[in-house]
């Protein structure tokens, strides 16, 4: 009897330890761990990286690690140093659009998203490696990087909340006009990133990424937004599986402003918990201060 007590003691000890997922009620949990990766951008990377870790750690849920590639020319020895270990996080985040990544790096990318990790692709990060084959499988569609429409995969897009797969209109891939605040519409309301959110809402001033193109293959598009150059609804909100990993994509975001808006930070937010487990239960609560379909919600500045 002593014994059963004692393996019951130890049961319940056990039982103590086992580490639940951070919330915003529970703080102290381990949180999901997500490596932003940042160093070269034709955007302003050091003015936005912030606002992205604000967006993850804000939640209560995530917490934020940078990894800042070696700048533009550097020498191949300072490039060796950078060596990024995706598999200690539970998501890889980047906010890169530049020139490409050694092979070693390039290679442990692949498997790190194809042995079931999560990848969140933001803006310019999908301008970025225009030729390497498995980063587009990866993000699906992306612009310009010397793509090209047709030659270079279908044009993803909607009308009606249909999905359009043009493989025929030719031309650059990647475009948009002057910034300007526009309506977001989720045309898939079930899919666990929007679910419960406000199906119609106005994001903040931003660029509108029109004529994306690539593989697309295994590709679902839950919220396009209207251009004005192309008259289609571009996709704002995709996600994509390559192998055993999932990845959330957004063309949205081209500045620090852009990126602060309510129903960027919650689709950050949920999309990330997605791409990690394939739903959304912690980040799920809708914000009191979401956009409506007539009022944008810009969130405050970061502090740290
Ligand atoms: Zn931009």
């Amino acid at each position: 009897m002593k014994i059963v007590t004692n393996y019951v003691k130890l049961a319940l000890a056990c039982l103590a330890f086992i580490p639940t997922i951070a919330t915003a009620e529970n703080p102290e949990a381990p949180k999901l761990k997500v490596l932003i990766i940042d160093g070269q951008n034709n955007h302003n990377w050091k003015s936005t990286t912030p606002v992205l870790k604000d967006a993850l750690d804000s939640s209560g849920v995530f917490v934020a690690t940078v990894s800042t590639s070696p700048p533009k020319k550097s020498k191949p020895e300072e490039w060796a140093k950078w060596q990024p270990k995706f598999s200690d996080y539970d998501a890889v985040l980047s906010n890169y659009n530049g020139e490409m990544w050694p092979d070693a790096v390039r290679k442990s990318f692949v498997d790190y998203v194809h042995n079931g990790g999560a990848f969140v692709c933001v803006h310019a990060a999908n301008n970025s490696f225009g030729k390497w084959k498995e980063y587009n499988q990866i993000i699906g569609v992306g612009g310009w990087g010397g793509r090209k429409l047709v030659r270079d995969g279908v044009w993803l897009h909607a009308v009606d909340g249909e999905i359009v797969r043009d493989t025929t209109t030719k031309g650059g891939s990647g475009g948009h006009g002057p910034r300007h605040e526009f309506l977001i519409e989720h045309i898939d309301t079930e899919h666990p990133i929007t679910k419960g959110l406000p199906a119609k809402w106005l994001h903040t001033k931003d660029e509108l990424y029109c004529k994306l193109c690539g593989p697309a293959e295994n590709v679902e598009v839950q919220a396009t937004a209207v251009s004005k150059l192309t008259k289609r609804n571009e996709p704002m909100v995709l996600t994509v599986k390559f192998g055993k990993g999932r990845i959330f994509h957004t063309p949205l975001g081209h500045d620090a402003e852009a990126m602060r808006c309510r129903g960027f930070y919650e689709l950050l937010q949920r999309g990330t918990e997605w791409a990690i487990s394939g739903e959304v239960v912690k980040t799920a609560e809708v914000p009191a201060d979401f956009p409506t379909a007539e009022k944008t919600s810009p969130v405050p500045a970061p502090t740290n």
